[in-house]
């Protein structure tokens, strides 16, 4: 009863507060985005108007994030729950944005319960406790189909945190079978550990081979960016992100790879993150 009044309730702003057509047809035309369908379109605009309407995007250091700005992180943002429920994203609500790269500082305990800390520059994160960190760079350098994107790999993170630690198993939907789901990531995970090992060629980016968690967040990048890539080399997890993400973008992306026309801008050195915590 309480989820029909929230879906209607939902509904009836989405109706009076869709996203500014002109702000969304910016968006929209970004290489991410080929071959949506028309009701694809539509519903992915509506989850990002529900996106901008329940996430606080709080930008750092001077950084100012104009309309047009929040609504390509948004379209980023939903593209992989376009046919999930509006609730994928609902057990956090901030998304913290830098203006370039940031200095997290973390730390660590080691099996014999030594704790260590270590500092790195990051273009994202997902932090277990609530909110996203962005690198506006970054994110404004993803929507490319290069095979990368920060927005994506990021709520990916999110979608595996749904059930616990990140650990590349995100709760799956009725009718997946898991352990397919735990046969074809960890065939690929033990040969791409393999692949960094002995400093291979791989035609995916060996970021992957870190931990399962990132494995999983790395994968979702190439299947919504560079889906015939994935789909040659590693048929089985394309079929379970297909199932998972319940999208088939083969189908709807060209298979040539785009890389932007332009130089990253210079921002200045990285910015530390001003709370320490755990990083993912
Ligand atoms: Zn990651």
């Amino acid at each position: 009863m309480f989820g029909f009044l929230r879906q209607r309730r939902r509904a009836s702003f989405l109706a009076a507060n869709p996203v500014d057509d002109a702000l969304w047809q910016t968006a929209i035309d970004l290489p991410l985005f080929i071959g949506l369908t028309a009701p694809e379109r539509q519903r992915l605009r509506e989850h990002a108007a529900w996106f901008l309407h329940t996430k606080t995007i709080t930008p750092l250091h001077g950084l100012e994030l104009n309309e047009q700005a929040r609504v390509i992180l948004a379209a980023q943002a939903v593209l992989p729950i376009m046919n999930l429920d509006f609730d994928a994203y609902d057990d956090w609500s901030e998304v913290v944005v830098y203006p370039g790269q940031f200095l997290s500082r973390d730390r660590y305990t080691d099996h014999i319960g030594l704790v260590h800390e270590y500092e790195q520059h990051l273009a994202g994160q997902a932090r277990p406790e609530g909110p996203v960190l962005l690198s506006w760079l970054d994110v404004s350098q993803s929507p490319w189909l290069d095979g990368w994107n920060v927005v994506i790999h990021e709520f990916a993170h999110k979608l595996d945190m749904r059930n616990g630690d990140a650990n590349g198993r995100p709760p799956l939907h009725a009718g997946m079978d898991a352990s397919e789901w735990k046969t074809a990531f960890s065939q690929a995970y033990n040969q791409l550990v393999r692949l960094a090992e002995y400093n291979m060629y791989s035609p995916i980016d060996l970021y992957a081979a870190e931990s399962p968690a990132e494995c999983f967040a790395v994968f979702s990048e190439y299947f919504f960016e560079t889906p015939h890539a994935l789909v040659t080399h590693y048929p089985r997890i394309y079929e379970q992100l297909k199932l998972f993400y319940r999208q088939d973008p083969v189908k709807r992306l060209p298979a040539v790879r785009y890389r932007p026309a332009f130089e990253p801008l210079d921002l200045g050195p990285a910015i530390p993150t001003p709370v320490p915590g755990g990083w993912a």
